[in-house]
């Protein structure tokens, strides 16, 4: 008998077996739309100008000494100006908490971590469906998880009776797990007015909203529209955290670049939390890598690079949208017996098609396009030289 005897293969994960499935098929034309991360036309991952940018500006400056005080402060404040509003008055009176996180995965943990320890009995409500990561992670710090009703499969939109019926019987006081904009994996955001209703609802209950902001512009194209659901809360005085990743809306996945923050009453409160999110993370990773943080910290404060950040993000969001229109034109070009409006009723990186298990089978199968088992496209994947390949298969398998 050896130690680990007992240790059987973990479940696999299901965005990553697709990207492995991906690349051990040697089809020449072959397309991945498992992964969520922007590609451009070439089908190729972009470096933004932006980040091009920052990194000139920050190669004479940048020392390997660990991360400052001051280099994370200006992280955490610049990334809370996208999410709460750079003229609030949560910035005005520095009534948040907040530090550096290993991307939004990062993030959920740390805030996921701080629940289990102030809440220890708590539970976390999870849309239905969402990314499947958020499940795992609340697990891991032993915080039981429940969903609330989200999605309408027939409608292929937004289950807004059945969502607020769920937030309505959920006990008073409960945590619960928003995407602010561009929903993985819907791609369904409520509207305005339904965020408002949302919200009422929420302050009745007196539930936390925890909002995972990982795609902030790739819904409307525009970082600020995007964060109108969080805006909206913030209206009705609600108490509320963020977590944020500049993983795709940067294009800077492989630095895991990402913040946590805390709403707080006042500046003493906001002392103390910071304290203590700060030794939650020194027992996790020490402190988070300084070059990811220099470059995002250095396009967020320069405003010459944030506004060609924020051009870029509009770039992105618009070929997306650009290949939902296409898409969805070609597969009425074929004549398909499906209603695809959802296809640009949805925002953000992904569709969800409405394909099921079987024809994305088939579709992987037959054609070497791959996507989650869920139907999930990642509209990252499509371009306009692969579209007409795409909708054709799309085709063959729903016909
Ligand atoms: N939240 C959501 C909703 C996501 O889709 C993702 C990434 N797929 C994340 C968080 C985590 O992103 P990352 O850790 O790459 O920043």
């Amino acid at each position: 008998r050896s130690w680990w005897d007992h240790v059987t293969p973990a479940l696999k994960d299901p965005i990553n077996a697709v990207t492995q499935a991906f690349l051990a098929d040697p089809c020449p034309y072959k397309i991945n739309l498992g992964v969520g991360a922007y590609r451009d036309d070439e089908g190729k991952p972009v470096v933004l100008q932006c980040v091009r940018e920052a990194e000139a500006k920050i190669a004479a400056s940048n020392f390997l000494e660990s991360t400052s005080t001051a280099l994370s402060s200006k992280l955490v404040e610049e990334s809370a100006k996208l999410v709460y509003g750079e003229d609030s008055d949560v910035m005005k009176e520095r009534r948040f908490a907040g530090i550096p996180a290993l991307s939004g995965t990062g993030a959920c943990r740390l805030f996921a971590e701080f629940q289990k320890r102030f809440y220890p009995e708590s539970r976390i409500y999870l849309p239905d469906p969402t990314w499947p990561n958020h499940r795992n992670i609340w697990r891991d710090v032993h915080v039981p998880d429940r969903t609330f009703r989200y999605y309408h499969p027939d409608s292929k939109s937004l289950n807004f009776m059945a969502l607020m019926d769920d937030v309505k019987n959920a006990p008073d006081g409960s945590f619960f797990l928003l995407h602010p904009c561009a929903h993985n994996p819907t791609g369904v955001d409520p509207t305005d007015e339904q965020w408002r209703e949302i919200s009422s609802l929420f302050k009745v209950k007196n539930h936390f909203p925890f909002f995972d902001v990982a795609y902030q512009g790739f819904a409307s194209g525009d970082v600020e529209r995007d964060a109108k659901a969080i805006r909206i809360f913030l209206e009705d005085g609600h108490s509320i955290a963020c977590a944020q990743s500049f993983a795709k809306n940067m294009g800077l996945y492989g630095h895991r670049v990402g913040v946590l923050s805390v709403l707080c009453n006042d500046k003493i409160q906001a002392m103390a939390i910071n304290s203590q999110l700060q030794q939650i993370s020194r027992t996790m990773y020490g402190s988070p890598p300084i070059h990811g943080i220099s470059i995002v910290s250095k396009i967020l404060s320069d405003p010459d690079i944030k506004a060609i950040w924020l051009k870029e993000v509009k770039v992105m969001a618009t070929r997306i949208h650009r290949m939902r229109v296409i898409l969805r034109e070609a597969l009425e070009r074929l004549g398909s017996p499906v209603n695809w409006q959802h296809i640009t009723n949805q925002v953000g990186m992904f569709c969800f098609s409405g394909l099921n298990r079987a024809e994305v089978y088939l579709l992987e199968k037959e054609f070497h396009i791959y996507m989650t088992p869920d139907g999930r496209i990642s509209m990252a994947g499509v371009t306009t030289k692969n579209v007409d390949y795409l909708a054709n298969a799309i085709h063959e398998v729903t016909a």
